[in-house]
């Protein structure tokens, strides 16, 4: 059984939150238009103290569009529409199982309805106040964690780093904005199915994000904040900052202000080695799989138990964390763990003939830009500032061979 939650507003503009049962009412046929309600009963009055996430939506659609009909609790008589303060209380009602009606009373859309106004991501930094609702398309560049299964998707928060055309391509009058923004999708947030399945599927998507919560440094997708997932578009829109990422993305290079959870371009001077927790591992050269078996018999061959076979050129995978001098965190200890291919660029030249390195030869080498997410942020006993080394999402090999033509008739 599907479950709906409307908002909605009457003629005297009170609002009432309506949830629902069932599969006949459809969100986007009901979106707008003026019905009767029969069969609901109130569930509880709620108060702006109370349920704050309900009134920043009532906020977002206040003052009404249209002066209101008649004197009601929120209009006293004479009273300027105007200048009405936003209202203090609203009522949660559910409809009967059984009696529960939404008829759709007149056709045009309602002169009460106040379509959602969508926000480039520099207009919602530059005017949104914390605590208030807004709408955005964006891009969501990377994901924490990355989900492989639906299921993993209940009950737990997912950070997004998205970006829009108005944060990559800055002008000189926007210094100091950033050029990705942190999303929180809580685990209140409803997700539709497709939504969900977009989330799992490790590439960038466009969705128009409404009535998240503006937060203090990030955004919130919670209680009645609805992700619509987007198809690609072809160029770009600046009026909404809709775009479709052509290259790989502008990260902000990480900084003192850079915060925990998100992704930041990192580059520096290699100026340690955690060797307690260096090592490395033979990997099976055919599937990567890395849990080998050695053979006794056959004096110590690696066999790999997926492709069951014998591992005679196994690929070494290392795990390195290394200490970094950042020129924008002087006074910060820097430590990222690197991907398997920067610590192959930074051994190269370093690695002795038995596959072992020296660490000395691996310090004062410069790492160059590399995308990173910031695991924590430690003031005591030192500032320490931990990352990890990660790959953006990549548009899949799908839409790759879509491009493709074929060339042979
Ligand atoms: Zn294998």
């Amino acid at each position: 059984m599907t479950r709906v939650c409307l908002l909605v507003q009457d003629a005297y503009g009170m609002f009432s939150e309506v949830h629902t049962e069932g599969t006949i009412w459809n969100n986007q046929q009901l979106e707008g238009r003026s019905c009767s309600l029969t069969g609901v009963k109130v569930l509880q009055k709620a108060t702006r103290g109370r349920t704050a996430g309900l009134f920043s939506l009532i906020d977002s659609l206040w003052p009404p569009a249209e002066p209101l009909r008649a004197p009601g609790p929120y209009l006293v008589c004479g009273e300027e529409n105007t200048h009405l303060p936003p209202p203090s209380f609203c009522y949660i009602l559910t409809t009967h199982p059984d009696l529960g009606r939404i008829d759709v009373t007149e056709d045009p859309i309602s002169k009460f309805y106040q379509p959602p106004v969508t926000r480039s991501l520099r207009d919602v930094l530059q005017t949104v106040h914390p605590g208030t609702r807004c709408c955005f398309y964006a891009q969501v560049i990377y994901q924490r964690p990355q989900l492989s299964s639906l299921l993993l998707l209940e009950q737990r928060e997912i950070w997004l780093t998205v970006t829009d055309v108005t944060l990559q391509t800055q002008g000189e009058d926007d210094a100091g904005l950033p050029h990705t923004m942190l999303v929180c999708v809580t685990s209140g947030c409803m997700l539709a199915p497709d939504v969900q399945e977009a989330l799992t599927e490790a590439a960038p998507h466009n969705f128009l994000f409404r009535d998240a919560l503006r937060d203090q440094g990030w955004l919130v997708c919670a209680e009645r904040t609805v992700l619509l997932l987007q198809k690609p578009l072809l160029g770009m829109d600046t009026q909404t900052g809709s775009y479709e990422l052509t290259g790989s993305p502008r990260l902000d290079e990480l900084g003192p202000n850079t915060q925990v959870n998100s992704i930041c371009s990192v580059q520096g001077t290699v100026v340690g080695v955690d060797e307690s927790t260096a090592f490395s591992w033979p990997t099976c050269n055919l599937c990567g799989n890395g849990r080998l078996e050695q053979n006794p018999e056959d004096r110590g061959a690696l066999s790999c138990r997926d492709c069951s076979c014998v591992v005679t050129s196994p690929l070494l995978r290392r795990h390195l964390q290394v200490f970094l001098h950042c020129p924008l965190c002087p006074q910060s200890t820097v430590k990222v763990k690197l991907l398997q291919a920067s610590i192959s660029s930074l051994l190269r030249s370093a690695a002795c003939e038995d596959g072992t390195y020296e660490v000395q030869s691996i310090l004062g080498k410069e790492v160059g830009l590399r995308h990173c997410f910031l695991q924590s942020i430690a003031t005591h006993p030192a500032h320490c500032i931990t990352l990890e080394e990660i790959e953006l999402l990549k548009a899949g090999r799908a839409s790759v061979e879509s491009h493709r033509l074929p060339r042979d008739p």
